[in-house]
């Protein structure tokens, strides 16, 4: 017996790679068929010699969609410039990925063209408790870094198109683009190939996740309470507000209000809060 990752799924077929590196392609024993079909690509199983999945350990977290397990972090890449950081974009991900509690990382790429705005943005993130990695695939600035952040986790990339997310994976593995070519030409001859999550191996404990439209995760559904909860400088402030809960709106005597006109929130955070609420608030008008 021998436990691994489920690093893709298709056509009933489950690709597992165990810590040698080894993929065993496997089937589920059919007293576990029941959980077949919540299977997920992240789950850690026991698979027998002869590629069977005898048991799966217990998950650390899961989202249905991109359905997926055992997420230890998302990458949020923006570009210093080309394109320019959209920094209510930015704080959306940001948001729905504290909803799925996920804890996020942000990744400023294209740093060889940072201005005097990219400095203030970075602060702006740092201030909060975010890990805020500057990095260049031009340069080779920062990557280093992102590699040992990405060590002996599961980690997603997700951030607008263009910002150099293909770039950043090649740079930390040049094997990169080669070995999901091979992957994916294994998988093409399935007849039937759906479109889930996989996983590509970095090496033995570390894996990224593949899928397209990681960042349309979206927040309906969710309640302003819950949203207040998405933004973590929130938290500091908010045991002296006059109203609990505290939408930090339109209530008087509100210590968020309070830290923002001190300085201690920023001005474009609170925007966006604002703005996503109001989004909120018209979702459930509808
Ligand atoms: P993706 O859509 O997020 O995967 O972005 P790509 O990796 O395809 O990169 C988009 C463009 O940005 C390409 O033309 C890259 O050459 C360029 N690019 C990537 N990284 C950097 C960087 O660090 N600095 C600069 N100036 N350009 C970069
Ligand atoms: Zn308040």
């Amino acid at each position: 017996m021998k436990q691994g990752v489920v690093i893709k799924n298709v056509n009933g077929y489950f690709y597992v790679q165990t810590p040698s590196g080894d993929v065993h392609e496997c089937k589920v024993r059919g007293r576990l068929k029941k959980e077949r079909y919540s299977l997920l690509v992240g789950d850690t199983v026991s698979i027998t010699n002869d590629g069977w999945i005898d048991s799966i350990e217990e998950r650390r977290n899961s989202l249905r969609r991109p359905a997926i397990a055992n997420i230890d972090q998302v990458i949020v890449v923006v570009a210093a410039r080309e394109p320019d950081i959209h920094p209510l974009l930015l704080d959306r991900l940001l948001v729905m990925i504290h909803h799925s509690h996920i804890p996020p990382i942000l990744v400023i790429n294209k740093y060889d063209l940072h201005t005097e705005d990219t400095v203030k943005l970075k602060s702006i993130y740092e201030n909060i408790g975010y890990t805020v990695l500057c990095t260049s695939t031009y340069t080779g600035e920062g990557i280093d870094e992102l590699r040992y952040v990405l060590h002996g986790k599961i980690s997603a990339f997700a951030g607008p198109s263009g910002v150099g997310k293909s770039s950043l994976l090649n740079a930390v593995d040049p094997n990169f683009a080669f070995q999901t070519g091979a992957v994916s030409d294994k998988i093409k001859r399935g007849r039937h190939t759906t479109r889930h999550a996989s996983l590509y191996s970095l090496d033995e404990s570390s894996f990224i996740m593949d899928t397209p439209g990681f960042s349309a995760l979206d927040h309906t559904g969710m309640t302003v309470e819950e949203l207040v909860h998405t933004f973590p400088e929130f938290g500091d402030h908010d045991r002296g507000c006059k109203f609990s809960p505290c939408s930090h709106s339109h209530e008087p005597i509100c210590s968020v209000k309070e830290a923002l006109a001190g300085g201690q929130i920023s001005e474009q955070r609170y925007q966006s809060y604002l703005t996503i609420k109001s989004e909120l608030e018209d979702q459930r008008r509808r």
